[in-house]
């Protein structure tokens, strides 16, 4: 923990920590010791680990990366987190994120931008600042960085595995259902999920037994037996069949990234799996019905940011104008951009045209993938379409931003779980990853096919 704190610290020019805990981690990691000394140590015993801003922590105050949370100490825990405590984790502190999880480069938080250690040149005097992915591009920061041994995350739209992704490091977005949404500040509670991000595959699957589990006070929790997921990873994949959907094939997808998915087909064959085509015909409407759901969700989920009952209070001369004083202050851009998509597609006259349809699409995409499964046992596809960008490049137009979430998205329209993998890197020396997806609640497959991989 000491050494982790020390690495954190050295970590501070990236912008990856919101608030760093190195009292608390102490604390925890000596409490720790102890239940070793006695011989209780639980599956993560001593491990620190990053937590998003997203989480909220007792007593530790909790942004979401918004100035609207600004000064929040949760006075409970969330169920996640709980958990990670349960099993023995140490806390290092509360790591930066895109403001309420909204974004793919970690360019919209309060707290400002995170680089990416993969940016080349000194820290803090780099010749290109590169993005570390988005929303959860402090954890991705950090465990790329070696300054923790992983991090929570969570995935709405593919905020854990494009992060991981682009910065060479594993991401899991378990099913939905599998981690307790309560106590995460919500963004979008129909997509949302929580899970683990760390160097390894096998790490990952420690993390997510830890993390996952039916609980009462989410009633989205699904109440089923937690498998063993690192016991699952037997390196044996004789025989399972991988899909290959043709519909990313993405127009403009750069030939590396191509190359990259054939050499992922390649390594699983040589290990004994056996590649399908198959067909998810309506892929290319789940960004459009992504960004039509998740706006609306959001934009619900975020009216309770009223002044009144967390965080920030701008005063104004009645209850009117101190809500509008303190949302204006409070939400950055790209956060009022999602709250008026929101409002607008729920509206009277415009949801029939916008929400329902885009619950529709939905559902096709969901069925697409049952078909698909009936076919094959896990999917392979790119993790993103490119490699990482620098800070300041696709930034002033939000559609090319979106375009990123092109191959994670319908995991979460479809409630999947999906993961990502290091796979190499690309022309600029960057790292690449590779998704996986798996069947509703079988992480096992999909966790065994990634560890032959990585
Ligand atoms: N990039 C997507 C968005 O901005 C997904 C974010 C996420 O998964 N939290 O909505």
């Amino acid at each position: 923990t000491e050494a982790h704190i020390k690495a954190t610290e050295a970590l501070r020019p990236f912008n990856a920590y919101i608030t760093e805990t190195p009292e608390v981690a102490l604390a925890m990691a000596k409490a720790s010791d102890e239940r070793r000394a006695k011989g209780g140590a639980g599956p993560m015993e001593g491990i620190p680990i990053a937590v998003k801003d997203l989480f909220c922590t007792k007593d530790v105050q909790t942004t979401a990366a918004s100035h609207i949370l600004g000064g929040f100490k949760p006075p409970y825990e969330s169920t996640v987190t709980s958990n990670l405590w349960r099993d023995g984790a140490v806390m290092l502190g509360k790591v930066n994120l895109d403001e309420f999880a909204m974004g793919s480069a970690n360019i919209t938080s309060h707290h400002g931008d995170v680089v990416s250690p993969w940016s080349p040149g000194e820290p803090g005097n780099w010749s290109r600042r590169i993005v570390p992915g988005g929303s959860s591009g402090g954890s991705a920061a950090t465990v790329a960085a070696r300054a923790a041994l992983g991090a929570t995350g969570t995935d709405t739209g593919g905020s854990i595995r494009q992060p991981a992704g682009f910065t060479g490091i594993v991401g899991v977005k378990p099913t939905y259902g599998r981690c307790s949404r309560w106590g995460i500040v919500a963004f979008a509670s129909s997509l949302d999920q929580a899970g683990p991000m760390a160097r390894t595959v096998k790490d990952t699957a420690i993390m997510l037994r830890s993390m996952c589990g039916f609980d009462p006070k989410d009633s989205t929790s699904v109440d089923m037996p937690v498998p063993d997921f690192a016991a699952a990873l037997t390196g044996d994949i004789r025989g399972l069949r991988v899909g290959i959907p043709k519909e990313y094939r993405v127009d403009g997808m750069p030939a590396e990234i191509e190359a990259l998915w054939q050499k992922g087909v390649e390594w699983l064959k040589a290990a004994g799996a056996v590649p399908v085509d198959i067909s998810l015909p309506h892929t290319k409407y789940a960004l459009p019905a992504y960004y039509i759901v998740a706006p609306a969700e959001a934009s619900s989920n975020l009216a309770r940011y009223d002044g009144v009952r967390f965080g920030l209070r701008v005063e104004g001369g009645n209850l009117k104008e101190l809500y509008e004083n303190t949302r204006g202050a409070g939400f950055g851009k790209e956060v009022r951009r999602r709250i008026l998509i929101g409002t607008y597609v729920l509206s009277a006259g415009y949801y029939d045209a916008y929400y329902l349809q885009a619950q529709k699409v939905r559902t096709r995409i969901k069925w697409d993938f049952d078909q698909a499964f009936q076919l094959c046992d896990v999917i392979l596809t790119p993790t993103a379409p490119s490699t990482a960008f620098g800070i300041g490049e696709k930034m002033d137009d939000p559609i090319q931003m979106y375009l990123n979430d092109v191959f994670t998205v319908p995991v979460n329209l479809a409630g999947l779980p999906g993961m990502s993998v290091p796979a190499g890197v690309g022309a600029d020396g960057l790292p690449l990853g590779l998704q996986l997806i798996g069947r509703p609640f079988d992480e096992e497959t999909m966790l065994k096919v990634g560890a032959v991989l990585e």
